[in-house]
């Protein structure tokens, strides 16, 4: 499909926006500020010699502009994003309200303790209910993301090794895990060993068991996996891992899949880092922050970092330093720190405001509709697409490329013509257990007419794969802003500063 040039090069009202380096002008400025006094210099001779070339804007081009890129961004707030493994789902605006209290949004981390009991109050009782719902005794609030709870978990086994003066070096990570854990232990110092899955996209239990040794530190499993499965062997996996005197990881950064249904202290998990920004409702995507607690088994407990909130005689504290109470009982011997302060708090409110939001019975539900959503994707686009596994599946469904077999067409060119349909694309080629991966997350949020319209697109797609218009999925996306990128090109050349029109030409 063509599409008209314009004069502007603006496309009706979506308008071009170039940086700010090629509009500036120096003669302008958004504020009007006093001329600077005369003073002696403080830099010792290094004063600046010239301009330093940055854009002059007025205060409506500066609106404008960062308005304008906004517009050009795709995110849940304009519409579905099926994304896999990320939980992009709608956060209420409930949450945001409460954040922004100025009783909670004003806090100082430095603020003397008695003067932040309510705040305290808050991460205790945020803890509690994370306790609760995953029928583990002890939890350290302050990782800032799923990835860093994974390192502090890590770290909390390792401390709990050292601690019993074993130098264990392997973490088993099996293949269908999230792409992190095998980042995470190997810069946490383990050696990497990765474990088959089956032909049910689940670890191969053999295989597992075969890797068993006094060198196995641990094992680090996703549940549900990237497979978007339930490891129904877990409970085999826990005794034989705990068996080989190896601790039990668990990724559970989507727990919104079983949140209320099943508690992972049943299933023998000695540590689990929690998405909160995934299951328990902060905007993410774009960099954070998130927060990523990990709540510990008692085995694990005593090595919680610091610090963490207790409730004593004269209200609430905070344990700093090793020697005190641990959270389960028993002294605490604390690996350490992991972040600075108490972690990512506006996230804490959001959270726990959405779980009082929904209570017991509305966050049981969260787990049966992003299951009952994911299976209903999976059921109504079988025949057109390729399921990897049998169903039925959890909070994601995992498609290959079979279906586009001697098509022409290939994943990417199937997720570029999403675009043009007005849809983020799925998660494609991961996970890597299968070929040319499609994995689809509706979550929890989205309605039924949400997920036909989308059945709908993506159906209407499978069909002009197979009637032969390749062609015009090379060219996708041609409706958006910007067509199909060179990613090689962008790969291996990338521009990453802009340079004055004049310093190019005299470079040339
Ligand atoms: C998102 C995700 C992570 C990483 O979480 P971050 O907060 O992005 O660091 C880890 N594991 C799984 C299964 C995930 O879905």
């Amino acid at each position: 499909m063509s599409t008209p040039d314009t004069y502007t090069g603006n496309r009706g009202l979506l308008l071009e926006e170039p940086l700010t380096f090629e509009t500036g002008d120096p003669a302008l400025s958004a504020v009007d500020l006093p001329p600077v006094p005369e003073a002696a210099s403080r830099l010792g001779g290094l004063a600046r010699e010239g301009e330093i070339g940055l854009p002059g804007l007025s205060e409506p081009q500066v609106m404008r502009h960062y308005l304008r890129l906004s517009q050009k961004n795709y995110c849940i707030d304009t519409g579905f994003y099926p994304l896999g493994s990320c939980t992009m789902k709608h956060n209420p605006r409930l949450n945001e309200k409460m954040a922004r209290l100025p009783g909670l949004g004003d806090l100082h981390p430095l603020q003397p303790v008695k003067t932040a009991q309510g705040a305290l109050e808050l991460i205790d009782a945020c803890a509690r209910w994370l306790k609760v719902l995953t029928g583990m005794p002890a939890v350290a609030m302050s990782p800032a993301a799923g990835a860093h709870g994974e390192l502090t978990g890590l770290m909390t086994m390792r401390a709990a090794l050292k601690d019993r003066g074993d130098h264990r070096k392997t973490v088993l990570v099996p293949e269908s895990a999230h792409g992190t854990n095998p980042a995470s232990a190997h810069f946490c110092g383990f050696k990497v060993d990765s474990i088959p899955a089956d032909d049910r996209g689940r670890v191969d239990l053999a295989a597992f068991k075969d890797k068993l040794s006094d060198d196995v530190a641990g094992i680090m499993l996703t549940n549900p996996n990237t497979c978007g499965l339930f490891e129904n062997d877990i409970i085999d996996i826990a005794e034989a891992v705990h068996g080989a005197g190896g601790y039990f990881y668990c990724d559970g950064a989507n727990f919104n899949a079983i949140v209320g249904r099943v508690r992972p202290g049943d299933l023998g998990i000695d540590c689990m880092h929690l998405n909160l920004h995934k299951t328990f409702s902060t905007p993410h995507g774009g960099g954070g922050p998130g927060a990523g607690p990990v709540v510990l088994s008692e085995r694990l407990a005593p090595y919680a970092p610091l610090p963490y909130v207790v409730h004593g005689p004269n209200g609430f504290d905070l344990v700093e330093h090793a020697g005190q109470t641990g959270q389960a009982g028993g002294d605490a011997k604390p690996f350490g720190r992991i972040k600075g302060f108490h972690g990512q708090f506006g996230v804490f409110v959001r959270a726990l405001s959405y779980m009082m939001a929904l209570g017991a019975d509305g966050l049981r539900q969260v787990a049966s509709d992003a299951v009952l959503n994911a299976n209903y994707l999976m059921a109504s686009l079988s025949d057109v697409l390729t399921p990897s596994f049998a169903g039925p599946c959890m909070h994601e469904v995992l498609f290959d490329d079979r279906f586009l077999k001697d098509t022409g067409v290939s994943t990417l060119d199937f997720a570029k013509a999403m675009i043009d349909e007005g849809y983020h694309p799925m998660t494609m080629y991961f996970p890597l257990v299968v070929h040319g991966a499609l994995l689809m997350e509706p979550t929890e949020t989205e309605s039924k007419a949400t997920l036909d319209e989308f059945i709908g697109s993506v159906r209407d797609l499978a069909r002009r794969a197979h009637a032969g218009e390749a062609e015009a999925f090379h060219a996708a996306p041609v409706l958006t802003p910007r067509k199909r990128l060179d990613e090689t090109l962008a790969a291996r050349k990338p521009v990453l500063r802009w340079t004055p029109p004049e310093l190019d030409q005299a470079a040339e």
